[in-house]
Protein backbone atom coordinates (compact mmCIF):
# COMPACT_ATOMS: atom_id res chain seq x y z
CA UNK A 1 0.00 0.00 0.00
CA UNK A 2 3.01 2.35 0.82
CA UNK A 3 2.29 5.59 1.43
CA UNK A 4 1.67 7.06 4.64
CA UNK A 5 0.10 4.61 7.22
CA UNK A 6 -1.13 6.56 10.33
CA UNK A 7 -1.83 4.13 13.64
CA UNK A 8 -4.49 5.25 15.82
CA UNK A 9 -8.06 7.60 14.50
CA UNK A 10 -8.30 10.02 17.48
CA UNK A 11 -7.84 13.88 17.36
CA UNK A 12 -4.63 13.49 16.19
CA UNK A 13 -4.69 10.38 13.50
CA UNK A 14 -7.69 11.55 11.90
CA UNK A 15 -6.57 15.55 12.13
CA UNK A 16 -3.08 14.33 9.79
CA UNK A 17 -5.10 12.09 7.41
CA UNK A 18 -7.13 15.09 6.04
CA UNK A 19 -4.44 17.93 6.21
CA UNK A 20 -2.46 15.74 4.29
CA UNK A 21 -4.37 16.04 1.26
CA UNK A 22 -5.50 19.30 1.80
CA UNK A 23 -1.66 19.85 1.58
CA UNK A 24 -1.08 18.61 -1.31
CA UNK A 25 0.30 15.17 -0.37
CA UNK A 26 -0.41 12.71 -3.16
CA UNK A 27 0.45 9.33 -2.13
CA UNK A 28 -1.68 6.70 -0.48
CA UNK A 29 -3.03 7.48 3.08
CA UNK A 30 -4.20 4.96 5.55
CA UNK A 31 -5.68 5.39 8.39
CA UNK A 32 -5.98 2.37 11.07
CA UNK A 33 -7.77 2.30 14.40
CA UNK A 34 -8.65 -0.48 16.66
CA UNK A 35 -12.49 0.71 16.66
CA UNK A 36 -14.60 0.79 14.15
CA UNK A 37 -15.82 3.83 15.03
CA UNK A 38 -15.81 7.34 12.82
CA UNK A 39 -13.58 8.97 14.54
CA UNK A 40 -15.40 11.18 17.30
CA UNK A 41 -14.50 13.81 19.76
CA UNK A 42 -13.49 12.74 23.25
CA UNK A 43 -13.93 15.97 25.33
CA UNK A 44 -17.55 15.59 25.60
CA UNK A 45 -17.36 11.67 26.96
CA UNK A 46 -17.02 12.75 30.56
CA UNK A 47 -19.41 16.37 30.18
CA UNK A 48 -22.61 15.92 27.78
CA UNK A 49 -22.25 12.56 27.06
CA UNK A 50 -23.13 11.11 30.28
CA UNK A 51 -25.72 13.25 31.02
CA UNK A 52 -27.86 12.19 28.75
CA UNK A 53 -28.58 8.72 27.85
CA UNK A 54 -29.97 9.56 24.45
CA UNK A 55 -26.24 11.76 22.73
CA UNK A 56 -24.47 9.82 20.32
CA UNK A 57 -20.83 10.30 19.76
CA UNK A 58 -20.07 13.54 18.43
CA UNK A 59 -17.63 12.81 14.85
CA UNK A 60 -14.81 14.40 14.21
CA UNK A 61 -15.56 14.59 10.99
CA UNK A 62 -18.14 13.01 8.45
CA UNK A 63 -17.19 9.83 6.77
CA UNK A 64 -17.43 11.81 3.54
CA UNK A 65 -14.51 13.97 4.49
CA UNK A 66 -12.20 11.09 4.48
CA UNK A 67 -13.92 9.75 1.00
CA UNK A 68 -13.41 12.80 -0.05
CA UNK A 69 -9.64 13.37 0.88
CA UNK A 70 -9.39 9.68 -0.57
CA UNK A 71 -8.46 8.40 2.98
CA UNK A 72 -8.56 4.37 3.34
CA UNK A 73 -10.00 3.81 6.58
CA UNK A 74 -8.57 -0.02 8.26
CA UNK A 75 -10.45 -1.26 11.47
CA UNK A 76 -7.84 -3.78 13.62
CA UNK A 77 -5.72 -3.17 16.14
CA UNK A 78 -2.02 -3.39 14.79
CA UNK A 79 0.56 -5.87 16.46
CA UNK A 80 3.80 -5.10 14.73
CA UNK A 81 6.04 -2.55 13.38
CA UNK A 82 9.43 -3.93 11.30
CA UNK A 83 11.46 -0.76 10.95
CA UNK A 84 13.64 -2.16 8.47
CA UNK A 85 11.58 -3.29 6.26
CA UNK A 86 8.77 -0.74 6.70
CA UNK A 87 6.19 -2.67 7.60
CA UNK A 88 3.11 -2.98 10.03
CA UNK A 89 1.35 -6.31 11.03
CA UNK A 90 -2.52 -5.63 10.64
CA UNK A 91 -4.31 -8.66 11.15
CA UNK A 92 -1.73 -11.08 10.60
CA UNK A 93 -0.47 -9.52 7.24
CA UNK A 94 2.09 -7.13 6.24
CA UNK A 95 1.24 -3.80 5.22
CA UNK A 96 3.97 -1.53 3.61
CA UNK A 97 4.43 2.08 4.58
CA UNK A 98 7.24 5.05 3.34
CA UNK A 99 5.92 7.11 6.04
CA UNK A 100 4.63 5.36 9.52
CA UNK A 101 2.69 7.84 11.87
CA UNK A 102 1.73 6.81 15.33
CA UNK A 103 -1.03 8.45 16.94
CA UNK A 104 -1.83 5.68 19.33
CA UNK A 105 -2.93 8.04 22.03
CA UNK A 106 -2.84 6.99 25.98
CA UNK A 107 -4.60 4.27 28.11
CA UNK A 108 -5.60 5.19 31.56
CA UNK A 109 -3.90 4.34 34.55
CA UNK A 110 -6.12 2.19 37.05
CA UNK A 111 -5.54 0.76 40.62
CA UNK A 112 -4.20 -3.05 40.65
CA UNK A 113 -6.34 -3.56 43.79
CA UNK A 114 -9.52 -2.68 41.64
CA UNK A 115 -8.77 -4.99 38.83
CA UNK A 116 -11.82 -7.10 37.62
CA UNK A 117 -14.28 -5.64 40.21
CA UNK A 118 -17.56 -5.09 38.05
CA UNK A 119 -18.54 -1.66 39.70
CA UNK A 120 -15.24 0.29 38.67
CA UNK A 121 -14.67 2.55 35.58
CA UNK A 122 -12.44 4.73 33.62
CA UNK A 123 -13.21 7.16 30.80
CA UNK A 124 -10.94 6.84 27.79
CA UNK A 125 -13.13 5.69 25.24
CA UNK A 126 -16.77 5.68 23.61
CA UNK A 127 -16.73 1.90 25.03
CA UNK A 128 -16.07 3.03 28.51
CA UNK A 129 -18.39 5.85 28.72
CA UNK A 130 -21.53 3.71 27.06
CA UNK A 131 -20.39 1.29 29.95
CA UNK A 132 -20.42 3.87 32.69
CA UNK A 133 -23.91 5.43 31.37
CA UNK A 134 -25.46 2.35 31.67
CA UNK A 135 -24.15 1.29 35.15
CA UNK A 136 -25.31 4.92 36.19
CA UNK A 137 -28.87 3.41 35.96
CA UNK A 138 -28.51 1.18 39.12
CA UNK A 139 -26.01 3.57 41.14
CA UNK A 140 -26.96 6.30 43.67
CA UNK A 141 -23.58 6.90 45.41
CA UNK A 142 -20.53 7.61 43.03
CA UNK A 143 -16.82 7.59 44.06
CA UNK A 144 -14.08 9.58 42.19
CA UNK A 145 -11.23 8.80 42.42
CA UNK A 146 -8.89 11.47 41.81
CA UNK A 147 -9.36 15.14 41.66
CA UNK A 148 -8.08 15.59 38.16
CA UNK A 149 -9.83 17.39 34.68
CA UNK A 150 -11.06 13.76 33.96
CA UNK A 151 -12.47 13.16 37.20
CA UNK A 152 -14.11 16.81 38.35
CA UNK A 153 -15.66 17.30 35.18
CA UNK A 154 -17.55 13.57 35.59
CA UNK A 155 -18.39 14.42 39.31
CA UNK A 156 -20.01 17.49 38.35
CA UNK A 157 -22.27 15.68 35.37
CA UNK A 158 -22.77 12.86 37.73
CA UNK A 159 -24.09 15.56 40.36
CA UNK A 160 -26.41 17.23 37.85
CA UNK A 161 -27.69 13.77 36.85
CA UNK A 162 -28.67 14.01 40.84
CA UNK A 163 -25.84 10.88 42.30
CA UNK A 164 -24.59 11.69 45.97
CA UNK A 165 -20.79 12.30 44.48
CA UNK A 166 -17.69 12.12 46.79
CA UNK A 167 -14.42 12.73 45.42
CA UNK A 168 -11.19 11.43 46.80
CA UNK A 169 -7.76 13.15 46.24
CA UNK A 170 -4.38 12.29 48.18
CA UNK A 171 -3.06 15.75 47.49
CA UNK A 172 -4.25 18.42 49.81
CA UNK A 173 -6.33 20.13 47.07
CA UNK A 174 -7.74 19.45 43.40
CA UNK A 175 -6.04 20.03 40.16
CA UNK A 176 -2.81 20.38 42.58
CA UNK A 177 -0.64 19.59 39.58
CA UNK A 178 -2.13 21.90 37.11
CA UNK A 179 -3.46 24.56 38.02
CA UNK A 180 -3.19 27.44 40.68
CA UNK A 181 -4.32 27.18 44.42
CA UNK A 182 -6.30 29.96 43.55
CA UNK A 183 -8.13 27.74 40.97
CA UNK A 184 -8.40 24.87 42.73
CA UNK A 185 -10.18 26.43 45.47
CA UNK A 186 -12.99 28.28 43.14
CA UNK A 187 -13.31 24.74 41.56
CA UNK A 188 -13.62 22.92 45.23
CA UNK A 189 -16.50 25.84 46.48
CA UNK A 190 -18.17 25.76 43.20
CA UNK A 191 -18.65 21.72 42.99
CA UNK A 192 -19.37 22.05 46.55
CA UNK A 193 -22.36 24.28 45.26
CA UNK A 194 -23.15 21.58 43.38
CA UNK A 195 -24.08 19.30 46.08
CA UNK A 196 -20.17 17.43 45.21
CA UNK A 197 -17.98 16.15 48.71
CA UNK A 198 -14.61 17.39 47.88
CA UNK A 199 -12.28 15.00 50.56
CA UNK A 200 -8.80 16.27 50.08
CA UNK A 201 -5.40 14.92 51.65
CA UNK A 202 -7.34 11.35 51.73
CA UNK A 203 -5.31 7.82 50.94
CA UNK A 204 -7.33 5.22 49.53
CA UNK A 205 -6.04 2.33 51.80
CA UNK A 206 -7.76 -0.38 50.86
CA UNK A 207 -11.43 -1.34 49.37
CA UNK A 208 -13.96 -3.16 50.88
CA UNK A 209 -15.26 -6.03 48.31
CA UNK A 210 -18.43 -8.28 48.23
CA UNK A 211 -18.59 -10.45 45.00
CA UNK A 212 -16.96 -8.87 41.90
CA UNK A 213 -17.96 -5.72 43.38
CA UNK A 214 -16.42 -2.95 45.65
CA UNK A 215 -18.71 -1.47 48.44
CA UNK A 216 -16.71 1.20 50.34
CA UNK A 217 -13.43 2.66 49.70
CA UNK A 218 -11.12 2.81 53.01
CA UNK A 219 -9.25 5.77 54.29
CA UNK A 220 -6.91 6.34 57.24
CA UNK A 221 -9.84 7.52 59.74
CA UNK A 222 -13.47 6.45 57.99
CA UNK A 223 -14.82 4.58 55.06
CA UNK A 224 -16.32 5.82 52.13
CA UNK A 225 -19.50 3.95 50.89
CA UNK A 226 -20.39 3.71 46.67
CA UNK A 227 -21.88 1.63 44.59
CA UNK A 228 -19.66 2.73 41.56
CA UNK A 229 -16.38 3.87 41.20
CA UNK A 230 -15.11 6.24 38.38
CA UNK A 231 -10.97 5.87 38.55
CA UNK A 232 -9.69 9.13 36.94
CA UNK A 233 -5.84 9.13 38.41
CA UNK A 234 -4.33 9.95 34.67
CA UNK A 235 -3.10 8.50 32.05
CA UNK A 236 0.16 7.36 31.07
CA UNK A 237 1.39 6.91 27.20
CA UNK A 238 0.42 3.80 24.79
CA UNK A 239 4.24 3.06 24.09
CA UNK A 240 4.20 -0.73 23.53
CA UNK A 241 4.10 -1.65 19.77
CA UNK A 242 7.10 1.11 19.85
CA UNK A 243 9.10 -0.02 22.81
CA UNK A 244 8.36 -3.48 20.83
CA UNK A 245 10.08 -2.18 17.38
CA UNK A 246 12.93 -0.96 19.77
CA UNK A 247 11.93 2.83 19.01
CA UNK A 248 13.33 5.15 21.75
CA UNK A 249 10.73 5.92 24.52
CA UNK A 250 10.76 7.68 27.76
CA UNK A 251 7.28 8.48 29.28
CA UNK A 252 5.84 8.54 25.52
CA UNK A 253 7.56 8.06 22.13
CA UNK A 254 10.67 10.29 22.05
CA UNK A 255 10.58 12.65 18.71
CA UNK A 256 13.04 15.17 17.58
CA UNK A 257 11.75 18.99 17.32
CA UNK A 258 10.29 18.24 13.80
CA UNK A 259 8.11 15.36 15.32
CA UNK A 260 10.55 12.12 13.99
CA UNK A 261 11.23 9.14 16.14
CA UNK A 262 14.51 7.28 16.72
CA UNK A 263 13.67 4.75 13.91
CA UNK A 264 13.87 6.00 10.21
CA UNK A 265 10.56 7.59 8.47
CA UNK A 266 8.63 6.76 11.70
CA UNK A 267 7.03 9.83 13.60
CA UNK A 268 4.41 10.32 16.57
CA UNK A 269 1.92 12.96 17.12
CA UNK A 270 -0.42 13.70 20.15
CA UNK A 271 -0.66 12.21 23.62
CA UNK A 272 1.57 9.19 22.87
CA UNK A 273 4.47 12.06 21.68
CA UNK A 274 7.05 13.19 23.91
CA UNK A 275 8.37 15.96 22.13
CA UNK A 276 10.68 18.71 22.95
CA UNK A 277 8.92 22.09 24.07
CA UNK A 278 10.18 25.56 23.82
CA UNK A 279 8.85 26.20 26.99
CA UNK A 280 10.78 23.39 28.58
CA UNK A 281 14.58 22.13 29.35
CA UNK A 282 13.37 18.13 28.58
CA UNK A 283 10.87 16.88 26.22
CA UNK A 284 7.17 16.95 27.75
CA UNK A 285 3.66 14.86 26.50
CA UNK A 286 0.76 17.42 26.13
CA UNK A 287 -2.31 15.36 26.57
CA UNK A 288 -4.99 18.04 24.93
CA UNK A 289 -6.62 18.35 21.57
CA UNK A 290 -5.03 21.61 20.92
CA UNK A 291 -1.93 19.79 20.73
CA UNK A 292 -2.90 16.73 18.94
CA UNK A 293 -4.48 18.33 15.93
CA UNK A 294 -1.41 21.41 16.14
CA UNK A 295 1.35 18.46 15.46
CA UNK A 296 -0.72 16.31 13.21
CA UNK A 297 -1.29 19.64 11.33
CA UNK A 298 2.26 20.24 11.36
CA UNK A 299 3.87 17.52 10.38
CA UNK A 300 0.98 16.85 7.37
CA UNK A 301 2.76 20.13 5.76
CA UNK A 302 6.61 18.26 5.99
CA UNK A 303 5.43 15.05 4.76
CA UNK A 304 3.41 16.78 1.39
CA UNK A 305 7.14 18.36 1.28
CA UNK A 306 7.55 21.33 3.23
CA UNK A 307 11.05 21.91 4.48
CA UNK A 308 11.16 20.82 8.23
CA UNK A 309 10.49 23.48 11.07
CA UNK A 310 10.73 22.99 14.45
CA UNK A 311 6.73 22.09 16.44
CA UNK A 312 6.51 25.39 18.43
CA UNK A 313 3.13 26.80 19.40
CA UNK A 314 1.43 28.24 22.80
CA UNK A 315 0.19 25.04 23.78
CA UNK A 316 -3.71 25.72 25.51
CA UNK A 317 -6.28 23.54 27.16
CA UNK A 318 -9.73 23.99 28.26
CA UNK A 319 -12.25 21.95 31.20
CA UNK A 320 -15.41 22.35 31.03
CA UNK A 321 -16.76 21.91 35.12
CA UNK A 322 -19.97 22.09 35.83
CA UNK A 323 -20.60 26.26 35.51
CA UNK A 324 -16.65 26.89 35.35
CA UNK A 325 -14.87 26.63 31.86
CA UNK A 326 -11.14 26.61 33.02
CA UNK A 327 -8.77 27.29 30.03
CA UNK A 328 -5.13 27.17 30.28
CA UNK A 329 -2.83 28.75 28.19
CA UNK A 330 1.50 28.09 28.33
CA UNK A 331 3.16 26.29 30.33
CA UNK A 332 3.85 26.90 34.27
CA UNK A 333 7.02 25.62 34.08
CA UNK A 334 9.60 27.51 36.64
CA UNK A 335 7.07 30.30 37.32
CA UNK A 336 8.11 31.75 40.42
CA UNK A 337 4.71 34.32 40.45
CA UNK A 338 1.35 35.37 40.36
CA UNK A 339 -0.83 38.21 39.79
CA UNK A 340 -4.31 37.75 39.81
CA UNK A 341 -7.67 39.49 38.79
CA UNK A 342 -10.84 38.38 40.60
CA UNK A 343 -13.93 40.09 39.95
CA UNK A 344 -15.85 37.39 41.61
CA UNK A 345 -17.71 35.97 38.93
CA UNK A 346 -13.93 35.24 36.23
CA UNK A 347 -10.69 34.45 37.60
CA UNK A 348 -7.43 35.30 36.23
CA UNK A 349 -4.03 33.80 37.01
CA UNK A 350 -1.05 34.80 35.58
CA UNK A 351 1.80 32.67 36.18
CA UNK A 352 5.49 34.61 35.59
CA UNK A 353 9.03 33.49 35.32
CA UNK A 354 10.65 36.31 36.46
CA UNK A 355 9.65 39.31 34.86
CA UNK A 356 8.44 36.53 31.67
CA UNK A 357 4.85 35.80 31.76
CA UNK A 358 4.88 31.73 30.96
CA UNK A 359 1.25 30.86 31.65
CA UNK A 360 -2.37 32.23 32.18
CA UNK A 361 -5.13 29.83 33.92
CA UNK A 362 -8.67 31.20 33.57
CA UNK A 363 -12.23 30.80 35.26
CA UNK A 364 -15.15 32.10 32.72
CA UNK A 365 -13.45 34.72 31.04
CA UNK A 366 -12.71 33.50 27.77
CA UNK A 367 -11.78 37.15 26.76
CA UNK A 368 -8.54 36.70 28.97
CA UNK A 369 -7.53 33.83 27.55
CA UNK A 370 -7.83 34.72 23.79
CA UNK A 371 -5.60 37.84 24.95
CA UNK A 372 -3.14 35.66 26.79
CA UNK A 373 -2.65 33.44 24.23
CA UNK A 374 -1.54 36.56 21.88
CA UNK A 375 0.73 37.86 24.56
CA UNK A 376 2.13 34.57 25.02
CA UNK A 377 2.51 33.88 21.22
CA UNK A 378 4.37 37.24 20.53
CA UNK A 379 6.85 36.67 23.79
CA UNK A 380 5.26 39.95 25.82
CA UNK A 381 4.68 40.42 29.48
CA UNK A 382 2.44 43.59 30.28
CA UNK A 383 2.91 45.28 33.45
CA UNK A 384 1.08 44.00 36.61
CA UNK A 385 -1.38 46.16 37.01
CA UNK A 386 -2.33 45.77 32.92
CA UNK A 387 -3.02 42.20 33.76
CA UNK A 388 -4.98 42.75 36.55
CA UNK A 389 -7.20 45.32 34.93
CA UNK A 390 -8.49 42.55 31.92
CA UNK A 391 -8.58 41.89 28.61
CA UNK A 392 -9.60 45.23 27.04
CA UNK A 393 -6.66 46.85 29.28
CA UNK A 394 -4.54 43.88 27.68
CA UNK A 395 -5.56 44.48 24.14
CA UNK A 396 -4.74 47.94 24.57
CA UNK A 397 -1.36 47.46 26.12
CA UNK A 398 -0.29 44.90 23.14
CA UNK A 399 -2.05 47.19 20.38
CA UNK A 400 1.07 49.62 21.14
CA UNK A 401 3.52 47.38 21.89
C1 LIG B 1 -12.91 11.73 28.73
C2 LIG B 1 -11.89 12.68 28.16
C3 LIG B 1 -12.15 14.05 28.18
C4 LIG B 1 -11.19 14.95 27.66
N1 LIG B 1 -11.47 16.28 27.69
C5 LIG B 1 -10.58 17.15 27.13
C6 LIG B 1 -10.85 18.55 27.10
O1 LIG B 1 -11.87 19.01 27.61
N2 LIG B 1 -9.94 19.36 26.49
C7 LIG B 1 -8.80 18.88 25.91
O2 LIG B 1 -7.99 19.65 25.35
N3 LIG B 1 -8.50 17.55 25.95
C8 LIG B 1 -9.36 16.69 26.54
N4 LIG B 1 -9.09 15.34 26.57
C9 LIG B 1 -7.78 14.89 26.03
C10 LIG B 1 -7.87 14.67 24.53
O3 LIG B 1 -9.04 13.94 24.22
C11 LIG B 1 -6.61 13.95 24.07
O4 LIG B 1 -5.52 14.82 24.31
C12 LIG B 1 -6.71 13.59 22.58
O5 LIG B 1 -7.73 12.64 22.39
C13 LIG B 1 -5.37 13.04 22.09
O6 LIG B 1 -5.52 12.61 20.77
P1 LIG B 1 -4.64 11.40 20.19
O7 LIG B 1 -5.07 11.26 18.78
O8 LIG B 1 -3.24 11.61 20.52
O9 LIG B 1 -5.11 10.13 21.03
P2 LIG B 1 -6.54 9.45 21.08
O10 LIG B 1 -7.61 10.42 20.76
O11 LIG B 1 -6.57 8.75 22.40
O12 LIG B 1 -6.51 8.34 19.92
C14 LIG B 1 -5.64 7.24 19.96
C15 LIG B 1 -6.26 6.15 19.10
O13 LIG B 1 -5.27 5.16 18.83
C16 LIG B 1 -5.91 3.90 18.74
N5 LIG B 1 -4.88 2.84 18.91
C17 LIG B 1 -4.00 2.71 19.92
N6 LIG B 1 -3.19 1.63 19.69
C18 LIG B 1 -3.57 1.10 18.51
C19 LIG B 1 -3.14 -0.02 17.74
N7 LIG B 1 -2.11 -0.79 18.14
N8 LIG B 1 -3.76 -0.29 16.58
C20 LIG B 1 -4.81 0.47 16.15
N9 LIG B 1 -5.27 1.55 16.85
C21 LIG B 1 -4.66 1.86 18.01
C22 LIG B 1 -6.93 3.96 19.87
O14 LIG B 1 -7.98 3.03 19.64
C23 LIG B 1 -7.41 5.42 19.78
O15 LIG B 1 -8.56 5.55 18.98
C24 LIG B 1 -9.99 14.43 27.11
C25 LIG B 1 -9.74 13.05 27.09
C26 LIG B 1 -10.67 12.18 27.61
C27 LIG B 1 -10.39 10.69 27.59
Amino acid sequence: MSGVVIIGAGHAGSQLAVSLRAEGYAGAVTLIDASDALPYHKPPLSKTFLKDPAALPQPLRAASAYKAAGVTRLTGTVTAIDTAAQTVTLHGAALDYDHLVLATGARNRMLPDLAGAANVHSLRDLADAERLRAALADAAHVVVIGGGFIGLESAAALAAMGKTVTVLESAPRVLARVAAPETSARVEATLAGLGVTIRTGFSAGGFTRQGDRIHAVQGAQDTVPCDLLLVGIGAQADTALARAAGIACNQGILTDSHLATSAPHVWAIGDVAETPHWQADAPLRVESVQNATDQARHLARHLAGAAPAAFCTVPWFWSDIGPLKLQIAGLALGADRRVLRDDGARLAVFHLAGDRLVSVETLNSPADHMIARQLLDAGLTPPDAFMQDGAPAMKAWLAQA
